[in-house]
């Protein structure tokens, strides 16, 4: 097919042409005595996209799940309880994580289309006097009905309960495109990923860790080798890992946090919530339709899920718009197949890009029996972002840049 495809799915997501130039070139050894300027830049760079002082990111060649595997596996020990809300399908996986490796989970199931319960955590927290609740669980955004949850409240129903549970935040369609920050919410460990915000490839799992979270790494008795925080971290330390590290990836990380540096991180938010701001204007002023999620206070900046009408079957406006118009939107997943698709906004994306997801969806819609206005969508966005400019950007420094990046990969 001419043209290029359409990338809007929450993950993997467009990777920049700086980001791409960056990871060609030869591999290197790992063991030199230059590697260590890599690693160095790579994970002082991500505590700054932490928001972190005191945190420790660890970066595994791994996914969002090995991120998951690696915050349980260190952080409790066998038969452990863990608090966690269900309410879409990563926050499901993530418990059946926790109990087939043995862990126990009480598991406070919600709509979805709804954020964490705060309240019921907080009933939950007060009433286990014995502590024996050793984690929650928070699933910062909801990646499959596009709910993002407020993880500030969750910290301060622990304080309110002054229960010493650690505070686990997925935060892996979140990271560097939604605010997240570690210190200041209190985070225990935070898991995230390449290819979603930090607009790499898969293929790695990126964790932080607090103090309070080593001090119970350090009592853990649960098995693990390849996850394990200890043999990572006293390598990190001198500049190296403990294993061959994937370092493609890691030279693609550096452009990329070098990029969300020059935007400035606060900036990258402010572009999402601009940009999700005007996909919502099509989906509900525009096309008339409604999101998954339940309430304002829940619209994640960074995916929208969008609800079909009775009689329509989301996974054939998905199908129609790749084939035809080759376009990817994401799919309704498990209790939310063929009711809803997503359009995914999160990474490096500008006004231009999404008026071409619009389009696409639009068409895709109509040729699946919808009945919405042709363009609505469209024209719904345009004057959001029309109306409500951007921040200043410091574009010069940016694309200068950019050209000095192309013309000298860094390696
Ligand atoms: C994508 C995603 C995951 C899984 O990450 P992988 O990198 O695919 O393993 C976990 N949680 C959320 C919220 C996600 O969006």
């Amino acid at each position: 097919m001419a043209g290029r495809n359409f990338l809007f799915i929450p993950g993997p997501t467009n990777v920049p042409d700086r980001v791409q130039s960056a990871m060609i070139g030869a591999m290197e050894d790992h063991r030199s005595s230059q590697f260590p300027e890599l690693a160095h830049a790579v994970l002082g760079g991500l505590k700054k996209v932490f928001k972190t002082a005191q945190g420790t990111p660890i970066v595994f060649p791994a996914t969002g799940t090995g991120g998951w595997e690696a915050t349980l596996t260190n952080l409790l020990s066998p038969g452990e309880l863990v608090l966690a809300a269900r309410h879409g399908q990563f926050s499901h996986n993530w418990i059946e994580m926790v109990k087939r490796l043995g862990f126990q989970a009480e598991v406070v199931d919600c709509a979805w289309g709804e954020g964490a319960p705060v309240e019921r955590f907080l009933e939950i927290l007060e009433k286990d006097q014995a502590h024996a609740i050793k984690a929650v669980l928070t699933t910062h955004n909801e990646t499959s009905t596009g709910v993002v949850s407020d993880v500030a409240a969750v910290r301060r129903a622990l304080d309110a309960a002054q229960h010493p549970a650690l505070l686990l935040v997925d935060a892996v369609s979140s990271l560097a495109s939604i605010d997240v920050r570690f210190d200041e919410w209190g985070i225990d460990g935070c898991v995230a990923a390449s290819q979603k915000g930090l607009m790499l490839p898969a293929g790695l799992g990126i964790v932080c860790v607090s103090p309070k979270a080593l001090a119970a790494q350090e009592k853990s008795t649960q098995p693990r080798y390849f996850y394990d925080f200890g043999n990572m971290m006293r390598s990190n330390a001198t500049g190296y890992f403990p294993y061959t590290p994937a370092l493609t990836l890691l030279r693609g990380l550096r452009e990329s946090l070098s990029m969300i540096e020059e935007e400035g991180l606060d900036n990258v938010f402010q572009r999402h919530r601009r940009l999700a701001t005007g996909v919502r204007a099509a989906i509900v002023d525009g096309w008339q339709l409604g999101l998954c999620a339940k309430a304002p206070k829940w619209y994640s900046d960074t995916v929208s899920a969008i609800v079909v009408p009775e009689g329509i079957d989301s996974g054939r406006i998905i199908d129609i718009a790749f084939r035809r118009y080759n376009l990817s939107l994401g799919t309704g997943l498990a209790k939310v197949a063929g009711k809803v698709f997503r359009i995914a906004h999160i990474g490096d994306l500008n006004e231009l890009m999404l008026l071409g997801a619009l389009g696409g969806a639009e068409m895709a819609m109509l040729d699946a029996g919808m009945t919405i206005e042709p363009g609505s969508g469209v024209a719904a966005a345009q004057n959001y972002w029309r109306g409500h400019e951007a921040a200043p950007q410091k574009t010069s420094a940016r694309n200068e840049a950019g050209v000095a990046a192309q013309k000298s990969p860094r390696r």
